[in-house]
């Protein structure tokens, strides 16, 4: 019996149950489809660095690509190879599945069976709910939840395919890299190599993971993203280790997990606020123009902290955990504008650009999302900067006018003389006065 694997942000062979279930079947196509839906909005880094996955995928998996609409060529594909089931692992993203469901519907007018196994999480979205079988809305819990009901062992690569081909693909395309942008390494042995080099510093990622300017998380979102490693590889080898620091990283893959359950409960969340009462709130015009959009996009607030990171984020398609969280909350708090600004901008740059992840990050900062801690913890961006970047490495290397010693002695709080001096922008706005102002308009919607 033929089978087609339709690979999506699964973009490996080993670990990846569906594939060994096509392959049970019989001889099996391995398909993947360039669906404009999806290219068109991934940006730039990302499309990039998904052209540079496939490509590295290929040498293991002769996949075809083809390019459209999947309702239409996932069936097409499953009629040429004359294949009677079509095998994923399923999405549960608010387009992905929307769509599963179109193609699903479209292959049982064709006779042809949709097959799904396992999901890109460790548990998928959905099985984990509360005593009153509703999904968890706060991470503790579920979290807790989460490991007790664990996860199945890792499956070993497919051994002797038989595989398919079709006879009309698309080359792989080759995106342009927007200028200055360095993209890591793509592809499952790259995923596995990043991996295996972190478990050696593991145990110093507890004290490490918040210091910007330290090498001390592991960067695996981006493997994880594209489904190049799957986590419960990675929790398998977590398990046996005792370290704080293999244990603090279960929890970070836990929030993973959560994010995308939160979003697969409330599929709205991609764009409108999970907390309703948040879209009442006064918010500044994107358009008007002291709303300081494009300095913040830009990396020129005159924040050095900010700036640094937004410039990390054009450079590297990265940025780090702690200064995501502060350049949103100085969006949202100081430049009162709506955290969906945000978080389209970084899903324009990230190369582990996620919806679950993403908008949910935005939404925990902007107080609007699942967070317990209350909105009028406005993060003062200095005194952040200097907390977890002393003494200040991190904004020399990303912000080239604060990079000399001499010229700036300090570079978390430059003085005017000193900005003139190099060509770095005042501050946009005064924190003080603005966070004052952001617990004004929360205000506002609590009377
Ligand atoms: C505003 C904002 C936007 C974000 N957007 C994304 C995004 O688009 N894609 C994305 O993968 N992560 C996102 N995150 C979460 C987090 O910043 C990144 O996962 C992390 O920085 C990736 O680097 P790392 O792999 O070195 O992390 P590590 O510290 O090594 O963490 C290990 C893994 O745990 C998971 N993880 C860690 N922290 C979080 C978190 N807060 N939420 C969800 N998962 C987490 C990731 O899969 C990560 O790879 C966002 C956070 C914020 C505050």
């Amino acid at each position: 019996m033929t089978s087609v694997m339709w690979f999506r942000r699964d973009l490996r062979a080993g670990d990846n149950p569906a594939l060994l279930r096509a392959l049970e079947d019989g001889p099996t196509l391995p398909l993947f489809v360039l669906d404009p839906a999806l290219w068109g909005p991934a940006g730039r880094p990302r499309r990039a660095y998904l052209a540079h996955s496939l490509r590295s995928l290929r040498h293991d998996v002769p996949l075809s690509i083809v390019h459209g609409d999947p309702v239409r060529r996932v069936v097409e594909a499953a009629r040429e190879v004359g294949a009677e089931s079509v095998h994923l692992a399923a999405d549960h993203g608010p387009y992905g599945a929307q769509r599963d469901q179109a193609v699903e519907e479209a292959l049982d007018d064709a006779g042809v069976s949709l097959v799904r196994t396992g999901s890109p999480y460790a548990v998928e979205p959905g099985r984990i709910t509360n005593g009153s079988g509703s999904p968890y809305k706060v991470y503790t819990p579920f979290s807790k939840a989460w490991a007790e009901h664990g996860w199945r062992d890792p499956v070993g690569p497919p051994k002797d395919p038989d595989w398919r081909h079709l006879k009309d693909t698309v080359d792989l395309p080759d995106p342009e890299i927007p200028d200055g942008l360095a993209l890591p390494d793509a592809g499952e042995a790259a995923a596995h190599e990043r991996w295996q080099e972190f478990l050696d510093r593991i145990e110093h990622y507890d004290d490490d993971r918040d210091k910007m300017g330290v090498d001390g998380t592991s960067r695996m979102s981006v493997h994880l993203k594209w489904g190049e490693i799957h986590p419960r590889t990675m929790l398998a080898d977590l398990a046996p280790l005792r370290s704080e620091g293999a244990r603090t990283y279960r929890k970070e893959l836990a929030w993973r997990e959560f994010y995308a359950d939160v979003l697969h409960a409330r599929p709205e969340s991609a764009r409108e606020y999970l907390r309703a009462e948040y879209a009442r709130m006064p918010y500044a015009d994107p358009d008007s123009p002291d709303s300081h959009l494009e300095a913040w996009q830009r990396g020129r607030t005159g924040f050095p902290i900010v700036d640094a990171g937004m410039r990390q984020l054009r450079a590297t398609g990265w940025m780090h955990n702690r200064v995501r969280m502060i350049v949103a909350s100085f969006l949202v708090k100081d430049l009162h504008l709506e955290w969906q600004h945000g978080a389209r901008h970084f899903m324009r740059w990230l190369v582990d650009g996620d919806l679950a992840s993403n908008q949910h990050g935005w939404q925990w900062t902007a107080g609007s999302g699942t967070d317990a801690a209350p909105y009028f913890r406005v993060f003062n961006p200095t005194s952040q900067g200097r907390k977890f970047d002393s003494p200040g490495g991190y904004i020399r290397q990303w912000v080239d006018e604060l990079a000399d010693p001499a010229q700036v002695p300090d570079p978390h709080e430059p003085g005017d003389d000193e900005r003139d001096l190099v060509g770095y922008p005042a501050a946009v706005v005064d924190h003080k006065a603005e966070r004052q102002e952001a617990l004004d308009r929360w205000q506002s919607i609590r009377d």
